[in-house]
């Protein structure tokens, strides 16, 4: 599996930023995500999405953040500016993932540095700042090799049906 930890939340300014990490984990082929306790706030609009729009997605919350890093059972790859290009080591993180769980580390403020020694790869979307929602995105999408983008969605109440122009929304056991 392909766990997304959420590392560090400033209550009221990442508010939307951490429900975005979440949506985009589990619209891109994550399969969970931890949040810590400061954001557990944002565990229920993930879920809402997941029980409108299927799964299987799941959220945790943890008040130990760091303790998942360094008891987690498996490779770590997190993305920071500072990392190898996402090009340069995706081959090794996909040979890697084949064998054992994946935790993908995404920020919000200053990571520790205790976070960039665990990681197995520290990994750049570009060595440019910008954003972990799009530095998530595009590791994924690297990750699963597009893969993710034909995924079939499970137990969900709904189901867009894509349009050239406009909007439809189906219940999901209708044809
Ligand atoms: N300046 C902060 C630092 O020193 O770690 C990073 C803040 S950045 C707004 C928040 C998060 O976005 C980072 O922790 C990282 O996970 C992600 N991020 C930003 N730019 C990135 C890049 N070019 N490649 C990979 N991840 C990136």
């Amino acid at each position: 599996p392909v766990v997304v930890l959420r590392l560090g939340h400033r209550p009221g300014r990442d508010e939307r930023m951490t429900t975005h990490v979440g949506l985009t984990a589990r619209a891109l082929g994550a399969d969970r995500l931890v949040l810590e306790a400061a954001a557990s706030g944002r565990k229920e609009t993930v879920t809402d999405i997941t029980d409108r729009f299927g799964g299987p997605f799941e959220v945790e919350v943890t008040d130990q953040p760091l303790g998942r890093v360094r008891s987690w059972d498996g490779a770590i790859a997190h993305l920071t500016m500072y990392g190898q290009p996402v090009q340069d080591v995706e081959d090794e993180i996909r040979s890697v993932h084949r064998e054992e769980p994946l935790l993908v580390v995404v920020g919000a403020e200053k990571v520790p540095f205790e976070v960039y020694e665990r990681a197995d790869f520290n990994v750049g979307v570009t060595n440019q700042p910008h954003s972990e929602i799009a530095a998530l995105a595009v590791f994924l999408d690297r990750l699963f090799e597009g893969r993710e983008l034909e995924r079939e969605w499970r137990d969900a109440e709904k189901r867009v049906v894509p349009q050239a122009a406009g909007k439809r929304v189906i219940d999901a056991d209708e044809e």
